[in-house]
């Protein structure tokens, strides 16, 4: 993680860059995000910077010995504090047990949350959390002598998650900060922090990616056309774990689309033998896409009925669905929308409750046949 891998952020970039080129570091820092800002990027290309022996102007040198133990994330100056799920049966109580799955995690991941973090650690739905054992492991960190860096740098992942026991005493450290120490917290829910570090940490408020950076960087990212990229922007409020969920619902939204268009057709010009081969298509997806699909087919005819009106303020469709339903609205009326509504619906549930698929889908298209008609 550079300052490079950041999205946007510029303003706060310079003034990181500027404290460790002044040489003005304050040694207790809060990054707070509300999520997917890039805070811990931000957070960690920041210790690299403060560290890098041939830093430029923009970012750390990516080269000298530093740069190279950063990349590995295992500088002996720099120690991570994060949430766990202590496993005491696998000797896995404090963070350092959990360290070659972090450094791991941190290899694949510039932006995360802690439901991506709680994956990674195999934790199932179990509340992670900095225990209480662990203030005993950060006294030891800033005890230690320093090995060779110009910081020594303690980086606590969501502060938040403090037992107050730890709490207390990284208070007592940051009140008496050990020399060329420097600590970087980077949180997502600051209010649940003790108000006595609070108080004592300068904070950085890292405000949500702005929707044209976030567009470029998912049109260089993801090859997205520029219009998609400016849509999944605006989706994502800013939030770069959003944005990347966006984009996924979107090759997911066009599959549906296809078969919807399809599943159309098929019943409007009575073709038998397409409906049974797309019966046997949607049967093959899955009941989790099957409900989807037919919500989403649901979705679809709302949305056509309420294109008769023409109010563009009430429709919410993309530029493919919008396509289709300036030949496809006259289709849906008051004579048949809620018959329409309610054959989808039922299908839906006779999904849920495991009746054969195809069956399903290819009564629906049989169903739909009539339905168009009216
Ligand atoms: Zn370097």
């Amino acid at each position: 993680m550079y300052f490079k891998d950041c999205i946007g952020q510029e303003e706060i970039k310079r003034r990181l860059i500027e404290s460790a080129q002044s040489g003005i570091v304050p040694h207790a820092q809060l990054f707070c995000e509300k999520e997917g800002a890039g805070a811990f990027p931000l957070a960690f290309a920041y210790a690299r910077y403060l560290n890098c022996a041939h830093r430029s102007d923009t970012d750390a040198c990516g080269q000298c010995p530093s740069c190279k133990m950063f990349d590995v994330m295992a500088h002996p100056d720099l120690h991570f504090v994060f949430p766990i799920v202590a496993k005491k049966e696998k000797k896995k109580e404090v963070c350092d047990d959990y360290l070659p799955e972090w450094r791991e995690f941190l290899q694949q991941h510039i932006y995360f949350n802690l439901d991506d973090w709680l994956n990674a650690m195999d934790a199932g739905n179990s509340q992670a959390l900095i225990y209480a054992k662990e203030s005993d492991q950060i006294l030891k960190k800033v005890s230690l002598r320093i090995y060779e860096a110009e910081y020594r740098i303690l980086l606590i992942w969501l502060p938040e998650k403090m037992h107050q026991v730890c709490a207390n005493k990284l208070l007592k450290i940051i009140e008496e900060p050990p020399e060329h120490t420097v600590i970087l917290m980077v949180s997502c829910e600051p209010d649940a922090i003790l108000g006595t570090i609070l108080s004592r940490a300068q904070r950085l408020n890292i405000r949500p990616v702005p929707a044209p950076e976030m567009a470029a960087a998912m049109q260089e990212r993801f090859h997205l056309t520029k219009e998609d990229a400016m849509q999944v922007a605006h989706l994502s409020e800013g939030n770069y774990l959003k944005a990347v969920e966006a984009i996924s619902t979107g090759e997911e939204n066009a599959f549906f689309l296809e078969q919807f268009i399809g599943m159309m057709r098929n019943s409007w010009t009575r073709n038998v033998k397409a409906m049974k081969a797309m019966a046997d298509t949607l049967a093959s997806i899955g009941r989790e896409r099957q409900k989807n699909f037919l919500s989403y087919c649901q979705r679809l005819v709302r949305e056509n009925f309420v294109y008769r009106f023409q109010a563009p303020e009430l429709n919410y469709m993309n530029r493919e669905e919008a396509g289709f339903s300036v030949k496809f609205s006259p289709f849906v009326n008051e004579r048949n929308v809620f018959d329409l509504m309610d054959e989808l619906a039922v299908a839906e549930r006779h999904i849920t409750q495991n009746v054969n698929a195809k069956m399903v889908f290819f009564d629906l298209s049989l169903r739909m046949t009539v339905l168009l008609k009216r």
